[in-house]
Parts: C-alpha cells; structure tokens; sequence
C-alpha cells in the first residue's frame, strides 16, 4: 500500500468502487468519469506507478492482467464487437492516477488516432 494512492486504496477497499473483479493480484472497478458505455479499470495490488517502473519479476502478473481482461470483456459482453485496451503512461500518455492501469473501453466504436 502506497501512501495517498487513491488506486492502493480503492484495491485495500478503503475507497469505494464499482467492483466487478478481484483476485490475489489485481481487481477491476468501474471508472467514475466513463468515456464510453463500458469503462473499466483493471489495476495490480501490488503499488507500481506506471508501465516504466515494471520489472521482470512482473512479467506474471502483467500476463495474468491481460487474461483478465479477456474475461471481464467477456462478461461484460464485449467479444462480438470487440473493445480498446489503454494503458496511458506519464505526462505525454495523460497519465493522471500514478499507479499502473488498464482502461477497457468499449459498447461504441472507439475512434483512431486518440486526441
Ligand atoms: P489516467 O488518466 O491516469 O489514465 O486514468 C485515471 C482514471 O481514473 C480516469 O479515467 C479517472 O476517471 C479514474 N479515476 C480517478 N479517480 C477515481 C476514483 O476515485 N474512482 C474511480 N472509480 N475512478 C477514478
Ligand atoms: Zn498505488
């Protein structure tokens, strides 16, 4: 647990949220400002502030958050049409929570390139 991380103390369920997954290593929450019909968070535990401060000894976890991914895609039906997968990283990502984070975005198109 990091001191004043909101995204540490949403996962210690000290900030409340959506919930829609949680295992051992990461949960999934709804985003409180969605920019699309289906807008999920999926977050590690583990406090790690953005993709650049990943290291090999995270290669499971990174790998376990896809396959979760997968699954709440599923659940929340988006399979058939597909959906959009961001992780914004620092400054020039528009990065705002520093605590890694996978955005699915999806239930409408999702234009390219983003703003
Ligand atoms: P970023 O801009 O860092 O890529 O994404 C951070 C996301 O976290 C934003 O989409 C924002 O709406 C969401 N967010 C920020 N604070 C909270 C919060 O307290 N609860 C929830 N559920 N989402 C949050
Ligand atoms: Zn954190």
């Amino acid at each position: 647990m990091h001191q004043d991380c909101i995204f540490c103390k949403i996962a210690a369920g000290e900030i409340p949220a959506k919930m829609i997954y949680e295992d051992d290593q990461v949960v999934a929450f709804l985003d409180i400002n969605p920019v699309a019909p289906v807008h999920v968070l999926v977050i590690p535990k583990k406090h790690i502030a953005n993709l650049m401060d990943t290291q090999p000894e995270d290669l499971a976890l990174l790998g376990h958050a896809m396959l979760v991914i997968k699954q709440i895609a599923s659940q929340l039906g988006l399979s058939d049409d597909g959906f959009r997968v961001v992780v914004n990283t620092k400054h020039n990502g528009g990065q705002t929570v520093p605590h890694l984070h996978w955005h699915v975005l999806g239930g409408r198109f999702m234009n390219w390139p983003p703003g």
